[in-house]
């Protein structure tokens, strides 16, 4: 077994693909928490043919269930904090948070304050910050394309 292993890990070097441990693709669950619909858009048109995120391993899934990484969009309204918190803690470890747009980031944000539970940045751990209003497709994919480059996202908090 131990022989095998080796041969693989020579092979994989021999043809020069990624280390094992590196994930080949990550699952996107994507939530919008109180978002104008513009960062939206342009994360539409990065999944789209132009861009083709998919080509890139970066896919939308339907269900926190079966996400790599949590995509949020908006500041967080009051009534979106415990949809976002139910679809976070929905998905298996390891997880990774990723805040789209300014808004996500609390940065410029419009509005009644009572009305936001604060931004995303405050709420969960964020991995990756991809500021912009709205961020172009070209720097969306570019972002989450690091998340696959870094390696796999961290473990569960163990509180040490
Ligand atoms: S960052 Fe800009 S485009 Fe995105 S939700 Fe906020 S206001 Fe809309």
């Amino acid at each position: 077994m131990y022989t095998l292993l080796r041969d693989l890990r020579r092979l994989r070097r021999q043809l020069a693909l990624p280390p094992a441990d590196r994930p080949a693709s990550l699952a996107i669950r994507h939530v919008d928490a109180g978002s104008c619909n513009g960062c939206e858009h342009e994360l539409t048109m990065t999944a789209g043919p132009h861009y083709d995120m998919q080509r890139y391993g970066l896919g939308i899934v339907a269900s926190p269930r079966h996400a790599d990484v949590l995509l949020v969009t908006g500041t967080v309204t009051t009534r979106m904090l415990e949809p976002l918190l139910v679809a976070y803690h929905a998905m298996p470890e390891p997880r990774t948070v990723a805040a789209l747009g300014n808004c996500a980031l609390g940065r410029d944000v419009l509005g009644s304050e009572q009305e936001f539970a604060g931004a995303v940045t405050e709420i969960l751990p964020v991995d990756l910050m991809i500021p912009g209003c709205p961020p172009s497709p070209e720097d969306i994919a570019r972002a989450l394309r690091t998340l696959i480059d870094r390696g796999p996202p961290r473990g569960p908090d163990t509180g040490e």
